[in-house]
């Protein structure tokens, strides 16, 4: 059990030389966490928020901590507040938190917020509302950084045949790859050390270990880095929000289950139509059941959509790889 008011938890990042110190406070009852609202989060304009648990989001998965932290106003001693769902579950506190995660006012900024979306929505009734997503913002300012077409392809490479990509340049001229925390860290020139992995079913234990209590704060800080280095680079457009909104609500018509039933819609490529809308959106997908525009899928009749004409590239390759000795 911790105090939220005293006993702040120190976790220093490894950030290329001098550690700075960042504190965490865990929300494990009503009273520390109405403390938090009554606090913290009082007034709260903007907020950086990430969810962590087992199967997070998917059929079957459990939400286990909400890790969020005021950015705006600014304070003198930020602290990231790590809810604590499990212990929490239905309790009016938990409520009342979950009114600033629907509340429009309240502008919440992740990294890769469709999963915390499903969780909030399929397993809390919740819907997340005024959301930044900087994963959409780092695509964004690829082009704002004057990527050339020939270098949105090459981030291809690894998933798909280089010479297939080649050959077939027209095909993935609206294909982009999404980048991770870690390889946005990179591009960026941002010097922290991205997160590593862990057991997800650790979520699930109570009391959580402290070094999974500081996993979770860090990416809360790194989603803090990230946001104030695209701020200060002109990177948050006002279109951002409309094209998060369109981003984190893509599993809005059905929950996802395990990723390998998902094939259409699990990769690491970013779906059509979420920077730009297209219309009339009257052609649906066999592949991602998406209802798109026909610009969206390449001439001559095809029914997938160019996302998923790459997805079953990827597909072919593998199946190549595996018949060639198993590496691909
Ligand atoms: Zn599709």
């Amino acid at each position: 059990m911790y105090s939220f008011s005293s006993n702040l938890q120190s976790l220093r990042l490894q950030t290329g030389g001098t550690p700075p110190s960042k504190s965490w406070s865990l929300c494990d009852t009503e009273k520390l966490l109405d403390e938090a609202l009554a606090t913290t989060l009082s007034g709260c304009q903007v907020l950086a928020l990430d969810c962590e648990g087992d199967k997070l989001g998917q059929q079957g998965g459990t939400l286990s901590i909400i890790s969020v932290r005021a950015l705006l106003p600014p304070s003198s001693s930020p602290t990231t507040l790590l809810i604590d769902v499990i212990t929490l579950t239905r309790s009016e506190s938990l409520k009342r938190f979950f009114a600033l995660i629907e509340c429009e006012s309240v502008q919440k900024i992740v990294y890769d917020g469709r999963m915390d979306f499903c969780a909030f929505f399929y397993e809390c009734g919740v819907r997340m509302r005024n959301v930044l997503d900087l994963q959409l913002a780092d695509i964004l300012s690829r082009s704002a950084r004057g990527q050339s077409i020939q270098t949105q392809n090459r981030r291809l490479h690894g998933y798909l045949d280089p010479s297939q990509v080649i050959r077939e340049r027209s095909m993935y001229a609206q294909v982009h790859m999404l980048g991770g925390m870690a390889s946005c860290l990179k591009d960026h020139a941002l010097n922290a050390t991205p997160k590593g992995s862990i057991d997800h079913q650790a979520w699930l234990r109570r009391p959580i270990h402290g070094k999974h209590l500081s996993y979770a704060a860090y990416d809360i800080e790194l989603i803090e880095l990230i946001y104030n280095a695209f701020q200060q680079r002109g990177y948050i457009q006002s279109s951002l929000s409309e094209q998060s909104e369109r981003y984190i609500t893509l599993w809005s018509d059905m929950q996802p289950q395990a990723s390998e039933n998902n094939l259409y819609r699990s990769h690491p490529l970013l779906p059509l139509e979420i920077l730009v809308q297209g219309y009339p959106q009257d052609k649906e997908c066999n592949g991602c059941k998406r209802k798109l525009s026909r610009g969206s899928f390449p001439p001559l009749g095809s029914r997938y959509c160019f996302v998923c004409h790459a997805v079953q590239a990827n597909m072919t390759k593998k199946r190549r790889g595996r018949w060639n000795g198993g590496r691909y």
